[in-house]
């Protein structure tokens, strides 16, 4: 997991220089192009490209970067020399655009204390301390997902504040580009959550619904987001008026609606009232042909977001599985909270106090949700649906930045192919992002957004060897990963 020095990342320029002089060259060259990234075109010699868009691969390729732009990609043979660029040697790498997290919350930090309203631990940390750190960790926050490979996220839904995370992220050059929908239109209210600039709030009519999407399309959010909570006091069909309400004012401003709703009849609903994104699994039941054909005909995308299903049991009962990407570059504070043993026993809130006395009963619980939540992965990917991989991090156990390769296991075990995992990372996850930076994110190409990923082993075999990173590339600046963590920026 932690990376080896890249001498093989050695600049063609550098050949005939002694092997120790070779390194330092390449390391100072490197810090140098982190730093004057637009000043030169960049020529990135003799690695496979993979596209996870078309499947296609191109072994020993010339790819080059203009600025943060890619000017061209094509075999060596096509290519040619590169002339008047920066040659950096790729041999034996694997250059894939950068991954995508496509659902994330920038609000929570992952840690015990992120969600008081699953359970309430102010006692011991008030809400109003959760939310500082989690402001002035968010520099933090950036450099994991580029640690991880992911140069771009989705956060689909929290406060106001997000509007701003994304105009920091905008103007941080270490940090994932960031779409971002702001406050959940929602079917309940989460006042444990409300310091003033709440992540949920209740609507109760259509008027207020369209009312506030016009006061969330004057911050031009990338998506609305719904929170269709369905229990035995919110059925379907009594929030479905605001649902038509909130797609309506929202279409009619351009924008796109994603929708919570993880009970096939819920996801059903949204979707026939014209969500363009669902945000998680469908996980009561298993998805009949006419959800399928509904979700292909109306072009939904899908965010499977498999990881977080399993991270509050898991935490509450004892028994985090951390991905050793998860260990490795999660943030420890983050990571060290999340063991509940540590916890005042006289303070504990139920939920914890049950899952403690019983953790099989949670196992099981977690079980029966991927029994359903995985064969509903697969048979909507045969389908041809387009899903967009994401994890929901932020919330308690799914640690922002490597959870997403958490995920990916989970979609390996739902019978996915690496490939179509990768897929789901780039080029589908692009169009979840939308926009016109969408549009020019998740493949590689003339004219996209020099955001990559280069690996030291293939991961077209082994999707466990995504993780397997040298470098990440934002915006055309080269990032060697082992020093992502340890700078400030
Ligand atoms: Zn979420």
């Amino acid at each position: 997991m932690n990376s080896t020095p890249r001498s093989a990342l050695v600049p063609i320029a550098g050949f005939g220089v002694p092997p120790k002089r070779i390194f330092s060259v390449c390391v100072l060259l490197l810090l140098t192009f982190s730093f004057s990234a637009h000043a030169q075109k960049l020529s990135l010699v003799g690695g496979t490209v993979i596209n996870p868009a078309d499947g296609k691969t191109i072994e020993n390729a010339v790819l080059v970067i203009d600025g943060e732009k890619i000017e061209s990609v094509a075999s060596r043979r096509e290519a040619g020399v590169p002339v008047g660029s920066k040659w950096i040697d790729c041999e034996g790498k694997f250059i894939l655009p950068g991954y995508m997290d496509t659902h994330v919350h920038f609000f929570q930090s992952g840690d015990l204390f992120t969600r008081p309203d699953v359970v309430d631990l102010t006692k011991i940390r008030p809400y109003r301390d959760e939310v500082a750190w989690v402001k002035s960790h968010l520099s933090d926050v950036f450099a994991r997902y580029l640690r991880s490979g992911i140069t771009s996220v989705v956060d689909v839904g929290g406060p106001f504040w997000n509007f701003e995370v994304r105009k920091v992220a905008n103007s941080t050059p270490k940090a994932p580009r960031v779409a971002v929908a702001g406050p959940l239109i929602s079917s309940v209210s989460r006042p444990q959550l409300d310091l003033g600039d709440p992540p949920i709030v209740k609507i109760d009519t259509p008027d207020q619904a369209r009312e506030f999407v016009r006061k969330l399309a004057a911050q031009n959010p990338d998506l609305v987001k719904i929170w269709y909570i369905v229990d035995q006091d919110h059925p379907v069909d009594s929030f479905r008026p605001i649902v038509r309400a909130t797609v309506e004012e929202s279409h009619g401003r351009k924008l796109r609606v994603a929708v919570h709703a993880t009970e096939l009849e819920t996801a059903r609903a949204a979707v026939e009232e014209g969500a363009d994104v669902l945000v998680h699994s469908v996980i009561d039941k298993e998805v009949d042909d006419r959800f399928v054909q509904l979700l292909k005909q109306k072009h939904t995308i899908l965010c499977p977001t498999l990881v977080v299903f399993e991270r509050y049991g898991r935490t509450f009962a004892n028994k985090l599985n951390l991905a050793p990407e998860e260990k490795a570059w999660g943030n420890p504070e983050v990571i060290a909270s999340l063991d509940v043993t540590k916890l005042p026993q006289d303070q504990l809130p139920d939920r914890i106090k049950t899952a403690l006395a019983n953790p099989e009963a949670s196992l099981d619980r977690i079980k029966k949700t991927y029994d359903v939540a995985l064969k509903n992965l697969k048979t909507l990917e045969d389908a041809g649906v387009i899903i967009a991989a994401g994890t929901d991090a932020g919330n308690i156990g799914t640690i922002h930045g490597p959870a997403l390769f958490r995920e990916f296991q989970l979609m390996k075990e739902a019978g996915l192919t690496p490939m179509q995992i990768l897929q789901c990372a780039t080029a589908n996850a692009a169009k979840l992002f939308g926009g016109d930076i969408g549009a020019r994110l998740g493949s590689i190409g003339k004219g996209n957004f020099a955001d990559l990923v280069i690996l030291k082993s293939s991961p077209v075999e082994d999707i466990g060897r995504a993780s397997d990173i040298d470098t990440v590339v934002k915006s055309g600046a080269l990032y060697p990963v082992d020093q992502l963590l340890k700078s400030p920026q």
